[in-house]
């Protein structure tokens, strides 16, 4: 297939940001696609090469990519630089460049569809030291062929700048109209992405196969399906109006999903958002495939951070120690985790989604064995307010967030949110029960209306018998843009080059200030923190106090000097409150 046509189309999606229009443009696109070429262009249209979860990067640094131009157009860099300057895209100020090449070229190779996902493929997978070379060659190859209209485009796939604006929701819909002529269709094309996460082989599917094809879909194991989310309810009241009169509550752990893909001794983790993410958690590889009474399975569970003494599950930030590139084993003796199954979708070669959810759980626990590593996550079947509260008792204390609240007879519902699980999290009051004054210490830079303006903020207490600032939380909500440039006004002058002593913080920030400005913020929780620095020790042997979602209240308290800020000691008080009163209030 030209490529041409290709970036004729991406031009007109380019124009509009109406849905309407950019269906019918996509259903027009598709009409004049191959079926062996589909799944490329619906790749393409994300920006992608395949599916998130293989991990695919391009990974062009613009730099690079401005070096290719001159090589297959004779124009000298410094040009493109200036054209660059100007509109602030590559992909635009190349074509721009391009429409004055001087150097001609003599053998012109077609530029179809497949040489360009081909030629980036290659560059994606290309690495080691010679690889920016290699790499410089294939993108001058290419746009020494290409028009100034694909060399654009081009150019905006490499560097990750193409923004079409097409929700996966719209090349569904296209996707529909295109290859079964019914908009309704579009259901079973959703069930066939939520199963498979990979919309190319969705496109490939239906445009070789039909809707037939589509209905056939099954689940692929290492395949990632996209995860089934909860509904939010504010009371336990409010969760038995919409749940009936009986059903099940789980612990809700404040940890990361993951969704295990397991057959003999491979095993796949994919995140929620579904990264793969095994190198952060070589433990579950090694010690999971033991546990498993089955010859494949689909599971999904929450890890979480422990207190291997107590057994106590500690927060999550904990567990972002191990989000790291090296020293992983030793982020794994440091942190440890358990897993907590909580969900079975696929076992022995069969889906089990539509299964019901006291179905799944027996599924479950018949064939996951359960160790001081690998758990069933905390269940309990509750009938009234009484029932609920209790078990939430019980799981507040053991470090959890609150429940979440399953219809016994549903099945699980891929990719959706919907009311057949709730998440009722420990109740908010002004959150804490009152404000809080911070100093603000670091800054860091905001992007897209924030840009120029200090986005976030990161706060600190006051340390009275120490006289320092200890950081509390990042601030990043609650802004007005009005404030936003306010704060920046009286910010800006005090920004230092070196960070202040009497600030102590392990965060990094794009700029630290003098201590000197105190802020209002308000929060739903105070948590134990391993990062933040504020009352560090006084709760737990190396854990700080955080801020959990704080919120600027728009007070600037211009008047209050920074000693007059909140002190550890207050912080310390309003923690042992809000056990106290989470205590309270479930005995009552
Ligand atoms: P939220 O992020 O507040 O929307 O809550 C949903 C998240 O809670 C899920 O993505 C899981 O990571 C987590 N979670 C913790 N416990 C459970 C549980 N028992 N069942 C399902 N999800 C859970």
């Amino acid at each position: 297939m030209e490529f041409s046509i290709l970036a004729e189309s991406f031009n007109k999606m380019e124009s509009t940001r109406k849905r309407l229009e950019l269906t019918q443009f996509l259903v027009e696109l598709f009409e004049k696609t191959p079926h062996d070429v589909i799944s490329k262009i619906v790749y393409l249209i994300q920006g992608k090469l395949r599916p998130d979860f293989e991990g695919i990067e391009l990974g062009v640094a613009e730099k690079l990519a401005l070096r290719s131009i001159p090589k297959s157009s004779g124009i000298p860099i410094k040009k493109i630089e200036d054209e660059y300057r100007k509109s602030g895209d590559l992909g635009h100020a190349s074509s721009i460049i391009l429409e004055q090449k001087t150097q001609t070229t003599f053998l012109v190779e077609d530029i179809t569809v497949e040489r360009v996902y081909e030629t980036l493929f290659k560059i994606a997978k290309l690495g080691g030291s010679r690889s920016q070379d290699m790499k410089m060659k294939y993108i001058s190859s290419l746009l020494n062929d290409a028009t100034p209209l694909e060399a654009s485009f081009i150019l905006k796939i490499l560097l990750g700048t193409l923004r079409l604006g097409i929700a996966e929701n719209t090349v569904m819909d296209a996707l529909a109209v295109a290859f079964t002529g019914e908009k309704e269709n579009r259901k079973k094309i959703q069930y066939a992405y939520n199963v498979s996460s990979d919309l190319g082989k969705v496109a490939e599917t239906i445009a070789t196969k039909g809707i037939e094809g589509i209905e056939k879909f099954e689940i692929i194991l290492f395949n990632p399906i996209r995860p089934m989310l909860a509904d939010r309810v504010k009371s336990e009241a409010e969760a038995i109006e919409k749940m009936g009169n009986e059903f099940a509550a789980e612990y809700k752990l404040d940890g990361e999903r993951v969704q295990l893909h397991i057959e003999g001794d491979k095993v796949a983790l994919f995140s929620r958002s579904l990264e793969r993410i095994e190198s952060y958690y070589p433990d579950i590889i090694e010690k999971i495939p033991k546990n498993i009474q089955a010859d494949n399975i689909i599971l999904e569970a929450e890890a979480v951070a422990i207190n291997e003494n107590t057994g106590e599950f500690l927060p999550f930030q904990e567990l972002m120690h191990r989000r790291r590139k090296y020293k992983i084993e030793k982020a794994v003796t440091e942190y440890p985790i358990s897993v907590n199954f909580f969900d079975v979708l696929y076992c022995n070669g069969k889906n089990c989604m539509e299964s019901s959810y006291k179905e799944r759980r027996n599924t479950l626990e018949k064939h996951v064995k359960e160790d001081e590593f690998a758990k069933y996550i905390p269940m309990s079947i509750v009938r009234n307010e009484n029932e609920i509260e209790d078990f939430m008792e019980n799981s507040i204390n053991a470090g959890s967030e609150g429940l979440m609240l399953k219809m016994l007879d549903k099945p699980y519902q891929a990719g959706s949110r919907g009311s057949h699980w709730l998440k009722l999290k420990r109740e908010y009051r002004n959150e804490l029960g009152d404000s809080l004054d911070l100093v603000v210490i670091g800054g860091y830079f905001g992007k897209g209306r924030r840009t120029g303006n200090y986005g976030t903020l990161l706060l600190a207490t006051y340390d009275e018998d120490e006289d320092t600032f200890p950081s509390i939380c990042k601030v990043g909500t609650g802004f007005t843009d009005e404030s936003l440039d306010q704060l920046y006004q009286i910010l800006n002058p005090k920004v230092s080059i070196k960070k202040n002593p009497r600030i102590i913080s392990e965060m990094e920030a794009d700029v630290w200030f003098e201590p000197e400005l105190v802020i209002e913020v308000v929060a739903s929780e105070i948590t134990l923190s391993p990062i933040h620095k504020a009352a560090m020790n006084a709760i737990r042997k190396d854990s700080g106090l955080a801020l959990r979602f704080p919120k600027f209240t728009g007070k600037i308290r211009v008047e209050k000097a920074v000693e007059d800020a909140s002190t550890n000691e207050e912080v310390i008080t309003l923690y042992k409150g809000q056990k106290k009163i989470a205590h309270d209030k479930n005995l009552m």
